[in-house]
């Protein structure tokens, strides 16, 4: 079953100043991502690889063609709709985005406060992404106190509150050391494996695509270049 559907999308920016022509960021990108699989997306910085993922999440609307998530397209979803496709996809960032002034708990807690769930509730499904990620014994701490890796786990806590089905990882790793970034790629692994939850990663690091992804489609300049299993794409160097 396909869960991720871009047809013949196009992301275009308006012109900076006069003499200037308008970015395309995304080009005529159609993909398919089946329910389950881990597909990732890798190319230089300035390839569009970003601006995919906001448009999976509906942050941005695409100038040509149409984003579908499990057959719906979510291009012109009115803002009720939005905010129910929302809590089906969460997303973890380079810089891992944790409110500094709330603890682990409160962070992870927050989409389900957002979403106005039962206070027990809350608290029992926060305890047990907490102990899935392997830091309960940090709930009451800040994230100022905790390690890069620990940080990207609050961060796949949070964005796994909601029981999303679309997990979306910006340079999740890029931030973090080679042993972490094995250790936030193992975590990533059980969400897929374990929760059964379908993960699109962007990055530009080949590592972590043989690590994480079954698919990997090629980005350079807006426009996918290759794409197929991770074994043909990327040969061993
Ligand atoms: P990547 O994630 O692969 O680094 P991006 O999707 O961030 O690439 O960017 C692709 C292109 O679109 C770049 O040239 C970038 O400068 C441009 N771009 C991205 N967002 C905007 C925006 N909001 N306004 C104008 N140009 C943008
Ligand atoms: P508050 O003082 O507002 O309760 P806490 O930081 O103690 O702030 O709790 C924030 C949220 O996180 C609460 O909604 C609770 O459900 C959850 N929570 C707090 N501590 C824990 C914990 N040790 N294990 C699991 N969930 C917790």
């Amino acid at each position: 079953m396909t869960l991720i559907r871009l047809n013949g999308v196009t992301k275009s920016y308006p012109a900076s100043s006069k003499d200037a022509a308008p970015v395309v960021a995304v080009d005529d990108v159609s993909l398919a991502v089946d329910a389950g699989e881990v597909c990732g997306i890798i190319g230089y910085s300035g390839a569009g690889k970003s601006t995919v993922l906001r448009l999976v999440n509906a942050l941005e609307t695409p100038t040509g063609g149409s984003v579908e998530i499990d057959g719906t397209d979510i291009t012109r979803l009115p803002e009720r709709e939005l905010r129910t496709l929302r809590g089906d996809i969460g997303m973890i960032f380079q810089q891992f985005n944790l409110f500094d002034s709330r603890t682990v708990a409160k962070n992870v807690a927050y989409p389900l406060e957002v979403a106005r769930r039962p206070r027990a509730e809350i608290t029992a499904r926060v305890d047990e992404l907490l102990r899935f990620v392997g830091l309960a014994d940090k709930a009451k701490n800040y994230p100022e106190q905790l390690s890069g890796g620990q940080k990207q786990r609050v961060g796949i806590a949070r964005a796994l509150a909601t029981s999303p089905r679309i997990l979306l990882a910006d340079e999740a790793t890029s931030a973090l050391d080679p042993d972490t970034t094995q250790e936030v790629l193992a975590l990533l692994k059980r969400v897929n494996q374990e929760l059964g939850v379908t993960i699109l990663v962007i990055t530009h690091e080949m590592d972590v695509i043989r690590t994480l992804a079954d698919r990997v489609v090629v980005m350079e300049s807006g426009r996918i270049i290759e794409s197929g299993a991770v074994f043909d794409v990327l040969s061993a160097p």
